[in-house]
Protein backbone atom coordinates (compact mmCIF):
# COMPACT_ATOMS: atom_id res chain seq x y z
CA UNK A 1 0.00 0.00 0.00
CA UNK A 2 1.13 3.72 -0.54
CA UNK A 3 -0.21 5.54 2.29
CA UNK A 4 -0.62 9.25 2.57
CA UNK A 5 -1.08 11.14 5.73
CA UNK A 6 -2.57 14.36 5.92
CA UNK A 7 -1.82 16.17 9.43
CA UNK A 8 1.49 16.76 11.19
CA UNK A 9 -0.20 17.33 14.69
CA UNK A 10 0.09 14.33 17.40
CA UNK A 11 -2.82 12.36 15.69
CA UNK A 12 -0.67 12.54 12.31
CA UNK A 13 3.13 11.73 13.67
CA UNK A 14 1.80 9.09 16.35
CA UNK A 15 0.19 7.05 12.88
CA UNK A 16 3.12 7.73 11.49
CA UNK A 17 5.25 6.41 13.89
CA UNK A 18 3.10 3.63 14.73
CA UNK A 19 2.68 2.34 10.76
CA UNK A 20 6.22 2.85 9.98
CA UNK A 21 7.60 0.65 13.02
CA UNK A 22 4.59 -2.22 13.00
CA UNK A 23 3.97 -2.04 9.29
CA UNK A 24 7.11 -1.76 7.39
CA UNK A 25 6.50 -4.84 5.59
CA UNK A 26 3.43 -3.88 3.91
CA UNK A 27 3.52 -0.19 3.41
CA UNK A 28 5.58 0.41 0.08
CA UNK A 29 5.74 4.40 0.53
CA UNK A 30 4.40 6.53 3.15
CA UNK A 31 4.30 10.56 3.47
CA UNK A 32 3.08 13.14 5.56
CA UNK A 33 1.53 16.46 4.60
CA UNK A 34 1.62 19.09 7.33
CA UNK A 35 1.16 23.15 6.90
CA UNK A 36 3.92 25.11 9.13
CA UNK A 37 1.12 28.13 8.13
CA UNK A 38 -1.71 26.01 9.44
CA UNK A 39 -0.17 24.97 12.16
CA UNK A 40 -1.69 22.82 14.71
CA UNK A 41 -4.21 22.84 18.28
CA UNK A 42 -1.25 22.46 19.97
CA UNK A 43 -3.00 21.99 23.51
CA UNK A 44 -3.27 18.33 24.92
CA UNK A 45 -1.18 17.37 27.55
CA UNK A 46 -2.75 15.13 29.77
CA UNK A 47 -3.19 11.58 29.07
CA UNK A 48 -4.40 7.99 30.06
CA UNK A 49 -1.97 5.04 30.98
CA UNK A 50 -2.10 3.34 27.72
CA UNK A 51 0.19 5.60 26.25
CA UNK A 52 2.91 4.19 28.12
CA UNK A 53 2.04 0.58 25.72
CA UNK A 54 2.09 2.93 22.58
CA UNK A 55 5.10 3.97 23.89
CA UNK A 56 6.88 0.65 24.63
CA UNK A 57 5.79 -0.07 21.35
CA UNK A 58 7.62 1.70 19.65
CA UNK A 59 10.86 1.26 21.04
CA UNK A 60 10.72 4.56 23.01
CA UNK A 61 12.60 4.36 26.21
CA UNK A 62 10.51 5.92 29.32
CA UNK A 63 12.98 8.32 30.55
CA UNK A 64 14.63 9.57 27.39
CA UNK A 65 10.79 10.56 26.08
CA UNK A 66 9.71 12.14 29.59
CA UNK A 67 12.68 14.53 28.80
CA UNK A 68 12.15 15.36 25.25
CA UNK A 69 8.47 16.67 26.23
CA UNK A 70 9.19 18.14 29.48
CA UNK A 71 6.84 15.34 30.84
CA UNK A 72 5.95 14.40 34.42
CA UNK A 73 3.83 11.17 35.84
CA UNK A 74 0.01 11.45 36.17
CA UNK A 75 -1.55 9.28 38.54
CA UNK A 76 -5.14 10.36 38.55
CA UNK A 77 -7.24 13.61 38.27
CA UNK A 78 -8.61 15.68 41.02
CA UNK A 79 -11.70 16.61 40.85
CA UNK A 80 -12.83 19.85 42.42
CA UNK A 81 -16.10 21.00 43.28
CA UNK A 82 -17.63 18.93 40.56
CA UNK A 83 -20.53 16.81 43.20
CA UNK A 84 -20.85 19.95 45.39
CA UNK A 85 -18.93 23.16 45.77
CA UNK A 86 -15.82 22.78 48.24
CA UNK A 87 -15.68 18.79 47.62
CA UNK A 88 -12.97 16.85 46.29
CA UNK A 89 -11.81 13.31 45.18
CA UNK A 90 -9.81 11.41 42.81
CA UNK A 91 -10.33 9.04 39.91
CA UNK A 92 -7.24 7.29 40.14
CA UNK A 93 -5.62 5.04 37.77
CA UNK A 94 -6.42 1.64 39.58
CA UNK A 95 -8.07 -0.20 42.01
CA UNK A 96 -9.19 0.66 45.76
CA UNK A 97 -8.27 -1.49 48.63
CA UNK A 98 -8.16 -5.14 48.52
CA UNK A 99 -11.33 -8.09 48.06
CA UNK A 100 -12.48 -9.47 51.46
CA UNK A 101 -14.17 -13.08 51.80
CA UNK A 102 -13.95 -12.84 47.72
CA UNK A 103 -16.35 -9.78 47.38
CA UNK A 104 -14.92 -6.48 46.18
CA UNK A 105 -13.65 -3.92 48.41
CA UNK A 106 -15.65 -0.88 47.55
CA UNK A 107 -18.84 -2.45 48.76
CA UNK A 108 -17.61 -3.50 52.37
CA UNK A 109 -16.62 -0.14 52.04
CA UNK A 110 -20.19 0.97 51.03
CA UNK A 111 -21.49 -0.76 54.31
CA UNK A 112 -18.80 0.41 56.18
CA UNK A 113 -19.39 4.32 55.03
CA UNK A 114 -23.84 3.81 55.68
CA UNK A 115 -22.18 3.06 59.33
CA UNK A 116 -19.57 6.20 59.54
CA UNK A 117 -16.57 3.40 59.94
CA UNK A 118 -15.32 3.91 56.37
CA UNK A 119 -12.68 6.78 56.13
CA UNK A 120 -12.15 8.65 52.84
CA UNK A 121 -12.39 6.08 50.09
CA UNK A 122 -9.35 8.03 48.70
CA UNK A 123 -7.22 6.75 51.34
CA UNK A 124 -7.36 3.08 50.26
CA UNK A 125 -6.03 3.69 46.41
CA UNK A 126 -2.23 3.74 46.74
CA UNK A 127 -1.76 6.60 43.38
CA UNK A 128 -4.05 8.63 45.42
CA UNK A 129 -1.99 8.54 48.65
CA UNK A 130 1.20 8.91 46.72
CA UNK A 131 -0.64 11.58 44.50
CA UNK A 132 -1.53 13.61 47.30
CA UNK A 133 1.87 13.59 49.15
CA UNK A 134 3.30 14.54 45.41
CA UNK A 135 5.48 10.67 45.91
CA UNK A 136 5.86 8.71 43.01
CA UNK A 137 7.33 5.17 42.68
CA UNK A 138 6.39 2.69 39.72
CA UNK A 139 3.37 0.18 40.55
CA UNK A 140 6.51 -2.59 40.62
CA UNK A 141 8.32 -1.14 43.43
CA UNK A 142 5.39 -1.61 45.57
CA UNK A 143 6.04 -4.52 48.21
CA UNK A 144 2.49 -5.83 49.15
CA UNK A 145 -0.22 -6.69 45.88
CA UNK A 146 -1.92 -3.24 47.34
CA UNK A 147 0.68 -1.13 46.90
CA UNK A 148 1.12 -2.10 42.75
CA UNK A 149 -3.12 -1.76 42.02
CA UNK A 150 -1.55 1.15 40.30
CA UNK A 151 -1.01 2.76 36.79
CA UNK A 152 0.39 5.87 35.48
CA UNK A 153 0.08 8.04 32.85
CA UNK A 154 1.95 11.05 31.44
CA UNK A 155 1.19 15.13 31.37
CA UNK A 156 3.63 16.16 28.39
CA UNK A 157 4.11 19.04 26.32
CA UNK A 158 1.86 17.73 22.93
CA UNK A 159 3.98 20.27 20.77
CA UNK A 160 7.35 18.65 21.73
CA UNK A 161 6.01 15.04 21.48
CA UNK A 162 5.20 15.57 17.74
CA UNK A 163 8.41 16.64 17.08
CA UNK A 164 9.63 13.63 18.85
CA UNK A 165 7.91 11.26 16.87
CA UNK A 166 8.45 12.85 13.91
CA UNK A 167 12.17 12.67 14.57
CA UNK A 168 11.17 8.71 15.14
CA UNK A 169 9.13 8.13 12.19
CA UNK A 170 11.59 10.06 9.29
CA UNK A 171 14.54 8.38 11.11
CA UNK A 172 12.15 5.10 10.10
CA UNK A 173 11.29 6.21 6.30
CA UNK A 174 8.39 8.03 6.62
CA UNK A 175 8.51 11.17 3.81
CA UNK A 176 7.72 14.52 5.26
CA UNK A 177 6.35 17.02 2.76
CA UNK A 178 5.76 20.76 4.07
CA UNK A 179 2.97 22.17 2.39
CA UNK A 180 -0.95 23.63 2.50
CA UNK A 181 -3.09 21.12 0.49
CA UNK A 182 -5.58 22.91 -1.50
CA UNK A 183 -6.89 20.02 -3.87
CA UNK A 184 -8.24 17.17 -3.74
CA UNK A 185 -8.97 14.17 -6.18
CA UNK A 186 -10.97 11.42 -6.39
CA UNK A 187 -11.79 8.49 -8.64
CA UNK A 188 -14.87 9.06 -11.18
CA UNK A 189 -16.34 5.93 -10.41
CA UNK A 190 -15.56 4.78 -6.80
CA UNK A 191 -15.08 8.11 -4.77
CA UNK A 192 -11.73 7.05 -3.42
CA UNK A 193 -9.14 10.25 -3.02
CA UNK A 194 -6.70 8.97 -5.37
CA UNK A 195 -4.22 12.18 -5.21
CA UNK A 196 -3.59 15.64 -3.17
CA UNK A 197 -2.00 18.57 -4.56
CA UNK A 198 -0.17 21.26 -2.60
CA UNK A 199 -0.14 24.81 -3.20
CA UNK A 200 3.20 24.32 -5.06
CA UNK A 201 1.19 22.05 -7.32
CA UNK A 202 3.31 18.99 -5.67
CA UNK A 203 1.03 15.90 -6.20
CA UNK A 204 0.76 12.91 -3.93
CA UNK A 205 -1.14 9.79 -5.23
CA UNK A 206 -1.77 6.96 -2.60
CA UNK A 207 -3.96 3.89 -2.14
CA UNK A 208 -4.46 4.55 1.74
CA UNK A 209 -5.36 8.21 2.87
CA UNK A 210 -5.16 9.01 6.85
CA UNK A 211 -6.96 12.18 7.25
CA UNK A 212 -5.44 14.00 10.63
CA UNK A 213 -5.94 17.30 10.00
CA UNK A 214 -7.57 18.10 12.72
CA UNK A 215 -10.77 20.15 13.02
CA UNK A 216 -11.08 20.63 9.42
CA UNK A 217 -11.46 16.94 8.50
CA UNK A 218 -10.08 17.82 4.87
CA UNK A 219 -10.72 14.81 3.59
CA UNK A 220 -13.31 12.79 5.80
CA UNK A 221 -15.33 15.83 5.66
CA UNK A 222 -14.76 18.50 3.31
CA UNK A 223 -13.89 15.88 0.70
CA UNK A 224 -16.21 13.23 1.12
CA UNK A 225 -18.79 14.21 3.18
CA UNK A 226 -19.02 12.05 6.36
CA UNK A 227 -21.38 14.19 7.89
CA UNK A 228 -20.98 14.35 12.11
CA UNK A 229 -22.98 13.75 15.03
CA UNK A 230 -23.52 16.75 17.09
CA UNK A 231 -23.68 15.50 20.93
CA UNK A 232 -23.75 19.08 22.25
CA UNK A 233 -27.16 18.64 23.84
CA UNK A 234 -25.24 16.26 25.91
CA UNK A 235 -21.83 17.87 25.97
CA UNK A 236 -22.92 21.30 25.58
CA UNK A 237 -18.98 22.83 26.59
CA UNK A 238 -17.94 24.18 22.87
CA UNK A 239 -15.43 26.99 23.42
CA UNK A 240 -11.99 26.65 25.43
CA UNK A 241 -9.25 29.45 26.43
CA UNK A 242 -5.92 27.58 27.46
CA UNK A 243 -2.62 30.06 28.40
CA UNK A 244 0.39 28.17 30.58
CA UNK A 245 1.74 29.71 33.25
CA UNK A 246 5.00 29.82 35.97
CA UNK A 247 5.28 26.39 37.74
CA UNK A 248 5.06 27.02 41.82
CA UNK A 249 5.17 25.02 43.57
CA UNK A 250 6.06 21.12 44.58
CA UNK A 251 5.77 19.00 41.34
CA UNK A 252 2.17 17.35 41.76
CA UNK A 253 1.95 13.76 39.86
CA UNK A 254 -1.49 14.82 38.86
CA UNK A 255 -4.38 16.65 36.81
CA UNK A 256 -6.79 18.95 38.15
CA UNK A 257 -10.12 19.26 36.55
CA UNK A 258 -12.26 22.07 39.00
CA UNK A 259 -15.42 22.67 38.36
CA UNK A 260 -16.96 26.25 37.59
CA UNK A 261 -20.33 28.00 36.93
CA UNK A 262 -20.21 27.24 33.02
CA UNK A 263 -17.83 24.67 33.14
CA UNK A 264 -14.80 23.43 34.60
CA UNK A 265 -10.84 24.74 34.33
CA UNK A 266 -7.86 22.08 34.00
CA UNK A 267 -4.59 22.52 35.76
CA UNK A 268 -1.85 20.75 34.31
CA UNK A 269 1.91 20.26 35.73
CA UNK A 270 4.95 19.82 33.15
CA UNK A 271 8.54 19.87 34.27
CA UNK A 272 8.43 23.37 32.77
CA UNK A 273 5.48 24.90 32.95
CA UNK A 274 1.93 24.57 34.26
CA UNK A 275 -0.59 24.11 31.48
CA UNK A 276 -4.08 25.47 32.12
CA UNK A 277 -7.60 25.65 30.62
CA UNK A 278 -11.07 26.95 30.75
CA UNK A 279 -13.62 25.15 28.84
CA UNK A 280 -17.06 26.56 28.74
CA UNK A 281 -20.16 27.12 27.35
CA UNK A 282 -20.54 30.27 25.58
CA UNK A 283 -24.42 30.17 26.04
CA UNK A 284 -24.03 31.43 29.77
CA UNK A 285 -19.94 33.00 29.71
CA UNK A 286 -18.36 35.39 27.34
CA UNK A 287 -14.93 34.88 26.18
CA UNK A 288 -13.90 38.23 28.30
CA UNK A 289 -15.54 36.16 31.80
CA UNK A 290 -14.02 32.70 30.84
CA UNK A 291 -10.64 33.89 29.95
CA UNK A 292 -10.65 36.36 33.43
CA UNK A 293 -11.64 33.54 35.22
CA UNK A 294 -8.75 31.70 34.13
CA UNK A 295 -6.18 34.25 34.58
CA UNK A 296 -7.62 35.26 38.48
CA UNK A 297 -6.67 31.43 39.32
CA UNK A 298 -3.56 30.66 38.32
CA UNK A 299 -0.66 29.12 40.51
CA UNK A 300 1.92 31.62 38.79
CA UNK A 301 2.45 34.44 36.22
CA UNK A 302 1.21 33.72 32.50
CA UNK A 303 3.65 32.81 30.30
CA UNK A 304 1.35 33.50 26.58
CA UNK A 305 -1.45 34.99 25.97
CA UNK A 306 -4.37 33.26 26.53
CA UNK A 307 -4.99 30.80 23.26
CA UNK A 308 -8.96 30.60 22.21
CA UNK A 309 -10.35 27.18 21.07
CA UNK A 310 -13.73 26.77 19.05
CA UNK A 311 -15.47 23.07 19.31
CA UNK A 312 -18.40 21.49 19.01
CA UNK A 313 -18.45 17.88 20.80
CA UNK A 314 -19.69 14.51 18.68
CA UNK A 315 -18.29 12.31 16.07
CA UNK A 316 -17.76 11.76 12.01
CA UNK A 317 -20.66 9.41 10.65
CA UNK A 318 -17.91 7.28 9.63
CA UNK A 319 -14.42 7.35 11.02
CA UNK A 320 -13.16 4.84 7.94
CA UNK A 321 -15.05 6.29 4.58
CA UNK A 322 -13.77 4.76 0.99
CA UNK A 323 -10.16 4.86 1.14
CA UNK A 324 -9.86 7.79 3.83
CA UNK A 325 -9.50 6.68 7.65
CA UNK A 326 -10.10 9.89 9.61
CA UNK A 327 -8.02 9.85 13.43
CA UNK A 328 -7.63 13.07 15.79
CA UNK A 329 -9.76 15.84 15.90
CA UNK A 330 -10.62 15.01 12.49
CA UNK A 331 -12.76 12.26 13.71
CA UNK A 332 -14.45 13.69 16.45
CA UNK A 333 -13.97 15.55 19.78
CA UNK A 334 -14.99 15.08 23.61
CA UNK A 335 -13.44 18.08 25.90
CA UNK A 336 -10.63 16.65 27.70
CA UNK A 337 -11.82 16.19 30.96
CA UNK A 338 -11.11 12.62 31.64
CA UNK A 339 -7.83 13.37 28.72
CA UNK A 340 -9.25 10.61 26.18
CA UNK A 341 -8.27 12.75 22.70
CA UNK A 342 -4.89 11.07 22.58
CA UNK A 343 -6.23 8.13 23.96
CA UNK A 344 -8.90 8.09 21.38
CA UNK A 345 -5.96 8.82 19.01
CA UNK A 346 -4.16 5.54 20.31
CA UNK A 347 -7.50 3.57 19.66
CA UNK A 348 -7.90 4.45 16.09
CA UNK A 349 -3.88 3.31 15.33
CA UNK A 350 -4.76 -0.09 17.07
CA UNK A 351 -7.35 -1.05 15.44
CA UNK A 352 -6.48 0.60 12.06
CA UNK A 353 -3.36 -1.65 12.51
CA UNK A 354 -5.45 -5.03 13.35
CA UNK A 355 -7.45 -3.96 9.93
CA UNK A 356 -4.60 -2.62 7.99
CA UNK A 357 -5.92 -3.38 3.97
CA UNK A 358 -3.73 -6.37 2.76
CA UNK A 359 -4.24 -4.84 -1.00
CA UNK A 360 -7.06 -3.27 -1.16
CA UNK A 361 -9.12 -1.23 0.87
CA UNK A 362 -12.78 -3.13 1.86
CA UNK A 363 -16.01 -2.34 3.15
CA UNK A 364 -16.14 -5.02 5.77
CA UNK A 365 -12.99 -3.82 7.21
CA UNK A 366 -14.38 -0.04 7.14
CA UNK A 367 -17.40 -1.03 8.68
CA UNK A 368 -15.80 -3.05 11.38
CA UNK A 369 -13.18 -0.11 12.39
CA UNK A 370 -16.74 2.08 12.85
CA UNK A 371 -18.48 -0.29 14.78
CA UNK A 372 -15.47 -0.64 16.97
CA UNK A 373 -14.75 3.25 17.15
CA UNK A 374 -18.08 4.29 17.80
CA UNK A 375 -18.59 2.16 20.63
CA UNK A 376 -15.43 3.61 21.93
CA UNK A 377 -16.30 7.45 21.35
CA UNK A 378 -19.87 6.87 22.93
CA UNK A 379 -18.68 4.91 25.91
CA UNK A 380 -16.46 8.02 26.76
CA UNK A 381 -19.11 10.31 25.92
CA UNK A 382 -21.15 8.78 28.62
CA UNK A 383 -18.30 8.75 31.20
CA UNK A 384 -17.67 12.23 30.38
CA UNK A 385 -21.08 12.95 31.07
CA UNK A 386 -21.61 11.14 33.99
CA UNK A 387 -19.42 13.88 35.54
CA UNK A 388 -22.40 16.55 34.67
CA UNK A 389 -25.10 14.49 36.08
CA UNK A 390 -23.63 13.23 39.11
CA UNK A 391 -24.15 16.13 41.20
CA UNK A 392 -25.97 18.09 43.87
CA UNK A 393 -24.99 21.83 41.95
CA UNK A 394 -27.81 24.23 41.40
CA UNK A 395 -26.06 26.88 41.48
CA UNK A 396 -25.71 28.23 37.92
CA UNK A 397 -27.74 28.07 34.53
CA UNK A 398 -25.62 25.13 33.02
CA UNK A 399 -26.18 23.08 36.43
CA UNK A 400 -29.64 23.47 36.45
CA UNK A 401 -29.61 22.61 32.60
CA UNK A 402 -27.83 18.90 33.26
CA UNK A 403 -30.50 18.72 36.55
CA UNK A 404 -32.96 18.56 33.66
CA UNK A 405 -31.29 16.06 30.95
CA UNK A 406 -32.55 13.13 29.03
CA UNK A 407 -29.67 10.84 29.40
CA UNK A 408 -28.84 8.50 26.97
CA UNK A 409 -29.99 5.22 27.20
CA UNK A 410 -26.08 3.24 27.46
CA UNK A 411 -25.41 5.69 30.65
CA UNK A 412 -29.09 5.60 31.95
CA UNK A 413 -28.79 1.78 32.35
CA UNK A 414 -25.44 2.46 33.83
CA UNK A 415 -26.40 4.52 36.83
CA UNK A 416 -29.68 2.25 37.21
CA UNK A 417 -27.79 -0.30 38.16
CA UNK A 418 -25.35 1.24 40.20
CA UNK A 419 -28.38 2.74 42.39
CA UNK A 420 -30.20 -0.45 42.54
CA UNK A 421 -27.78 -2.41 44.08
CA UNK A 422 -23.89 -1.10 43.45
CA UNK A 423 -23.34 -2.86 40.29
CA UNK A 424 -20.76 -1.68 37.70
CA UNK A 425 -21.88 -3.20 34.58
CA UNK A 426 -18.77 -4.25 32.74
CA UNK A 427 -18.30 -4.25 28.65
CA UNK A 428 -16.07 -5.30 26.20
CA UNK A 429 -14.21 -2.10 24.36
CA UNK A 430 -14.26 1.48 26.53
CA UNK A 431 -10.81 3.05 27.96
CA UNK A 432 -12.72 3.44 31.47
CA UNK A 433 -13.18 -0.34 33.98
CA UNK A 434 -15.65 -0.47 36.44
CA UNK A 435 -13.13 1.02 39.42
CA UNK A 436 -13.05 4.92 37.45
CA UNK A 437 -16.63 4.69 37.44
CA UNK A 438 -16.65 3.83 41.36
CA UNK A 439 -14.42 6.53 41.49
CA UNK A 440 -16.47 9.59 40.29
CA UNK A 441 -19.75 7.77 41.34
CA UNK A 442 -18.73 7.99 45.17
CA UNK A 443 -16.82 10.60 44.51
CA UNK A 444 -19.91 12.76 43.40
CA UNK A 445 -22.03 11.54 45.94
CA UNK A 446 -24.04 8.93 44.15
CA UNK A 447 -24.46 5.69 46.67
CA UNK A 448 -26.30 3.10 45.30
CA UNK A 449 -29.43 1.85 47.56
CA UNK A 450 -28.07 -1.42 48.60
CA UNK A 451 -24.78 -3.23 48.45
CA UNK A 452 -24.06 -6.78 47.86
CA UNK A 453 -25.82 -8.74 50.18
CA UNK A 454 -22.34 -11.39 50.73
CA UNK A 455 -21.06 -8.45 52.83
CA UNK A 456 -23.17 -8.85 55.66
CA UNK A 457 -21.59 -12.80 55.93
CA UNK A 458 -18.33 -11.22 57.12
CA UNK A 459 -18.16 -9.78 60.81
CA UNK A 460 -17.76 -5.95 60.78
CA UNK A 461 -15.01 -6.12 63.09
CA UNK A 462 -12.79 -8.36 61.00
CA UNK A 463 -13.56 -6.03 57.91
CA UNK A 464 -12.67 -2.80 59.76
CA UNK A 465 -9.29 -3.94 60.81
CA UNK A 466 -8.41 -4.99 57.40
CA UNK A 467 -9.55 -1.60 56.25
CA UNK A 468 -7.22 -0.30 59.33
CA UNK A 469 -4.43 -2.43 57.91
CA UNK A 470 -4.95 -1.38 54.14
CA UNK A 471 -4.73 2.24 54.91
CA UNK A 472 -1.39 1.56 57.01
CA UNK A 473 0.23 -0.27 54.24
CA UNK A 474 -0.58 2.35 51.97
CA UNK A 475 0.24 5.04 53.70
CA UNK A 476 3.55 3.20 54.82
CA UNK A 477 4.99 2.53 51.29
CA UNK A 478 3.97 6.18 50.26
CA UNK A 479 6.05 7.12 53.13
CA UNK A 480 8.91 5.31 51.90
CA UNK A 481 9.01 6.61 48.46
CA UNK A 482 10.61 9.09 46.43
CA UNK A 483 9.08 12.80 45.88
CA UNK A 484 7.86 12.59 42.37
CA UNK A 485 11.12 15.19 41.17
CA UNK A 486 13.49 12.89 42.75
CA UNK A 487 12.13 10.23 41.23
CA UNK A 488 12.05 12.15 37.63
CA UNK A 489 15.80 12.78 38.62
CA UNK A 490 16.63 9.18 39.55
CA UNK A 491 15.52 7.62 36.49
CA UNK A 492 17.02 10.65 34.20
CA UNK A 493 13.98 11.95 32.91
CA UNK A 494 14.54 15.25 34.10
CA UNK A 495 15.19 18.19 31.02
CA UNK A 496 16.66 20.12 33.95
CA UNK A 497 17.08 18.81 37.64
CA UNK A 498 16.93 22.36 39.30
CA UNK A 499 13.98 23.39 37.62
CA UNK A 500 12.11 20.41 38.68
CA UNK A 501 13.06 21.59 42.24
CA UNK A 502 11.49 25.15 42.00
CA UNK A 503 9.19 26.01 45.24
P1 LIG B 1 -4.03 19.24 14.95
O1 LIG B 1 -3.12 19.43 16.07
O2 LIG B 1 -4.99 20.37 14.65
O3 LIG B 1 -3.15 18.99 13.66
C1 LIG B 1 -3.69 19.11 12.36
C2 LIG B 1 -2.58 19.01 11.34
O4 LIG B 1 -3.14 19.04 10.04
C3 LIG B 1 -1.56 20.15 11.40
O5 LIG B 1 -0.27 19.66 11.17
C4 LIG B 1 -1.97 21.02 10.22
O6 LIG B 1 -0.91 21.75 9.71
C5 LIG B 1 -2.43 19.96 9.24
N1 LIG B 1 -3.33 20.45 8.19
C6 LIG B 1 -4.63 20.82 8.32
N2 LIG B 1 -5.12 21.20 7.11
C7 LIG B 1 -4.10 21.04 6.23
C8 LIG B 1 -3.96 21.27 4.84
N3 LIG B 1 -4.98 21.74 4.09
N4 LIG B 1 -2.78 21.02 4.27
C9 LIG B 1 -1.73 20.55 4.99
N5 LIG B 1 -1.80 20.31 6.30
C10 LIG B 1 -2.97 20.56 6.91
N6 LIG B 1 -6.12 15.57 24.36
C11 LIG B 1 -5.65 14.81 25.36
O7 LIG B 1 -5.44 13.61 25.18
N7 LIG B 1 -5.42 15.36 26.59
C12 LIG B 1 -5.71 16.66 26.87
O8 LIG B 1 -5.44 17.12 27.98
C13 LIG B 1 -6.28 17.45 25.84
N8 LIG B 1 -6.64 18.74 26.06
C14 LIG B 1 -7.25 19.43 25.05
C15 LIG B 1 -7.79 20.70 25.30
C16 LIG B 1 -8.47 21.38 24.29
C17 LIG B 1 -9.09 22.71 24.60
C18 LIG B 1 -8.57 20.84 22.99
C19 LIG B 1 -9.26 21.58 21.89
C20 LIG B 1 -8.04 19.58 22.74
C21 LIG B 1 -7.42 18.87 23.76
N9 LIG B 1 -6.95 17.59 23.53
C22 LIG B 1 -6.45 16.85 24.57
C23 LIG B 1 -7.00 17.02 22.19
C24 LIG B 1 -5.63 17.07 21.54
O9 LIG B 1 -5.18 18.40 21.45
C25 LIG B 1 -5.72 16.48 20.15
O10 LIG B 1 -6.33 15.24 20.20
C26 LIG B 1 -4.35 16.30 19.59
O11 LIG B 1 -3.62 17.47 19.64
C27 LIG B 1 -4.44 15.83 18.15
O12 LIG B 1 -4.72 16.85 17.29
P2 LIG B 1 -4.66 16.52 15.76
O13 LIG B 1 -3.30 16.04 15.42
O14 LIG B 1 -5.80 15.65 15.41
O15 LIG B 1 -4.95 17.94 15.08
Amino acid sequence: MRVCILGGGTAGWMVASALSVKLKKSIKTMALVESEDIGIVGVGEATLPHIKFFNEGLGIKENVFMKATEATFKLGIEFCDWGSLGQQYVHPFGDFGQSINHVEFYQHWLKLNQKGHAGRLDEYAYGIVAAKNEKFQYPSDGKTELQQAFGYAYQFDASLYAKFLRDLSVGNGVNRVEGKVVEVLQDNDSGDVTTVILENGQQIEADLFIDCSGFRGVLIEQTLKSGYQDWSQWLPCNRAVAVPCERQGGLTPYTRATARKAGWQWRIPLQHRTGNGHVFWDEFMSEDEATSLLLDNLDGPALDEPKQLYFKTGRRNHFWKNNVVAIGLASGFLEPLESTSIHLIQEGITNLLELFPHDAVSALDAAEYNSRMSLQYERVRDFLLLHYVATQRDDSEMWRYFRNMTLPDSLQEKIDCWMHRGYVQRYEFGAFLPPSWIAVMIGQNLFPNHYDPRVDQSQIEQVKQQFNSMRTDIANSVGRAKTHADFLAAIDAASNTKQLRVN
